[in-house]
Order: structure tokens, then C-alpha cells, then sequence
């Protein structure tokens, strides 16, 4: 295969704190043989595991890059036993206009992976993590959350995988972030996912979803911080004892969890996050906007549960995920 037209600005290897870029030449109109800069810092201090901590995989998602930035300037090498990678927002072309999906070529870096040396900007940004980043790493805590179109409780969480120990390890790092809610997740497609290629090389895989809209809260972002530096100790890159909190787990267990627009419209939850749902219950409404005098399109729960996110905007289109519902496990 090809090499990675990538090129890091800082020595991967070296000891101590680096910061610097992951160069990806981008010729345009504004800059003929300019470039994608993508921030990245290496926090190094000799042998040791090597934990990769990622944000801005999704460009409208805030937690991730406000405490990974934050880390990056703060984190002291002397404290660090192994190696730190942050960056803070992957897909940076999307971090940059505060979107999903980059707006050079359309691409959602969280679907483009393994990526491709020669493929659009996207996909040349998951080639490099594929196999320059992810290899290195022991461990991956990639940060989500809602973006502009959806609202979660603020949960982390892990995949159930064929690969039970890997599993299991992978839930032990989830107990320690402690987040306020813990997840076993089920992804309504997991193929091209950052996740699906960090667990398929074996990598202990954590995420996140800690809330959305566009934005994030003081709650949301104190959470992101003290998870990071939770999962760190847990990995023993950092010293010092977890900051255990209490946790609600829960579980996905089937594609019932999802509930979908078929109208497009007026989006009214009629439960708000984190409230219990029962099962048939009518967990959101979407209200004709064209005309008075119809009924509103009834969503019904599935199934029992938690409502664990929702929709966020005013207005909905039919397709869009209108209410996810997850089992306290
Ligand atoms: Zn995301």
C-alpha cells in the first residue's frame, strides 16, 4: 500500500511534551500547495503503555476537544509513565466549520476507516490513524457526543465483542471514567467506524456520548476531564487513586432501542433524558407544520427502558433518530 501522505511535524517517539501537527497537504484555491493542519501533542516518558486520546472525530461535538486541548497544554511529562497522544479534533476540517462531516469532500471520518493513502481528505486522515496512531496505542478514548442534531445523557461507554476478554477490559476502562451513566453500546452500523478499527487490532476501545446540541455544558465538560484523568490511572500511565464515582449501567440490547422519524415536522419529547420509559408508551411527538387541524405522528417505545437521547433541534425530518432508549443493565 501506499505511504500516508501525512506527515507529523513532531517526533512521535521522543520524550517529553510535543505539540505540533499531522500535515496533510490539501491543494486549493486559497493555497495551491497548502495544507490540513491537524493539532496534535505527545506527552512521553520512556517505556510504558500508550494511551490515544481523540475528540473532533465528529466536528460538532464539544467535550472531547475542550478537555483534550485543555490536557494537551497542562499534562506534565514528568507525571506520565508510557505515552499520551491527544488530538483534539481528528477530523479537524469539521472542527473547523462546526459541522459532522468535513466540508471538503462530505466525508464522516467515523464511517471512512480503514481509510485510504489515496483517497479524498477524509479518508487520508482514517488511513493515517488505521496505521500510524492506532498501532502504537494500548489504549483509545475517543470522545462524542450529540453534535447539533441529537441530546445523550452523559454516558461512556464500551462495545460487547466476540472477543470476551477484550470486552471485559474494555468495561473495566468504561467503570473508571465513571461517568454518571455507563453503556454496553450497539451501533446501528458499525462498519467504517475509528471504534470498529481500534477493536478489530485488539485495542481496548472506550467512547463517549455526554451530551449534544451543538455545545457543551460545565457538568458535560467536568465529566470529560476527571474521565480522562480516570481512565489514565486506570491504565497506570498516570499515578494515583481513581476518583470513583458512582455509575448507572446501562444496556442496548437490540435495534428496538431506536426510535425514527417517519414525518417530517414539530419535534416534542414527551419524556426528557434520563426519565424512564414503558414500553408503548409515546416517548415523542412530531406535529404537521403545514396546516392546522392534523394529528400529531405518536413515537412508541419499544421497548422499557431509559431515554438515553434524543432529537435536538425544533425540527424533525422523517428518518431522523428521534429517541434512543437503552435497559438499565
Ligand atoms: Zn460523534
Amino acid at each position: 500500500m501506499k505511504p500516508s501522505p501525512i506527515s507529523p511535524t513532531i517526533d512521535l517517539d521522543k520524550n517529553g511534551a510535543q505539540h505540533g501537527h499531522l500535515r496533510l497537504p490539501y491543494s486549493r484555491d486559497d493555497s495551491a500547495w497548502g495544507s490540513v493542519m491537524i493539532p496534535i501533542a505527545v506527552v512521553r516518558n520512556g517505556d510504558g503503555p500508550t494511551a490515544l486520546l481523540t475528540g473532533g472525530n465528529h466536528g460538532d461535538e464539544y467535550e472531547g476537544p475542550l478537555a483534550l486541548f485543555d490536557l494537551a497544554r497542562t499534562l506534565d511529562a514528568e507525571d506520565v509513565g508510557g505515552t499520551v497522544i491527544i488530538v483534539p479534533a481528528m477530523n479537524y476540517p469539521a472542527f473547523r466549520a462546526a459541522t459532522r462531516t468535513s466540508p471538503i469532500d462530505g466525508g464522516n471520518l467515523n464511517r471512512a476507516f480503514p481509510g485510504k493513502p489515496d483517497g479524498t481528505v477524509t479518508e487520508k486522515i482514517a488511513d493515517y490513524f488505521q496505521r500510524e496512531l492506532l498501532p502504537r496505542a494500548d489504549l483509545v478514548l475517543d470522545f462524542h457526543s450529540g453534535g447539533k442534531t441529537l441530546d445523550f445523557i452523559p454516558f461512556c461507554a464500551a462495545h460487547i465483542l466476540p472477543d470476551q476478554a477484550l470486552s471485559a477490559r474494555a468495561f473495566a476502562a468504561v467503570e473508571a471514567f465513571a461517568a454518571p451513566w455507563s453503556m454496553k453500546m450497539l451501533e446501528i452500523d458499525a462498519v467504517g467506524m475509528y471504534d470498529t478499527a481500534a477493536e478489530e487490532m485488539g485495542k481496548v476501545f472506550v467512547t463517549t456520548e455526554l451530551g449534544g446540541g451543538g455545545t457543551a455544558t460545565a457538568a458535560t465538560v467536568r465529566i470529560a476531564r476527571r474521565g480522562i484523568t480516570n481512565v489514565l490511572k486506570h491504565a497506570s500511565i498516570l499515578a494515583g487513586e481513581i476518583d470513583r464515582r458512582p455509575t448507572r449501567w446501562l444496556d442496548m440490547p437490540s435495534g428496538d432501542c431506536f426510535c425514527f422519524a417517519e414525518e417530517d415536522g414539530l419535534f416534542e419529547t414527551m419524556v426528557d433524558l434520563g426519565g424512564t420509559v414503558r414500553h408503548d408508551q409515546v416517548v415523542a411527538r412530531i406535529h404537521p407544520i403545514g396546516r392546522t387541524g392534523v394529528a400529531p405522528q405518536e413515537i412508541r417505545a419499544k421497548m422499557d427502558g431509559i431515554l438515553t437521547a434524543r432529537h435536538f433541534p425544533g425540527l424533525v425530518k422523517a428518518g431522523d433518530c428521534a429517541s434512543v432508549i437503552a435497559v438499565a443493565g
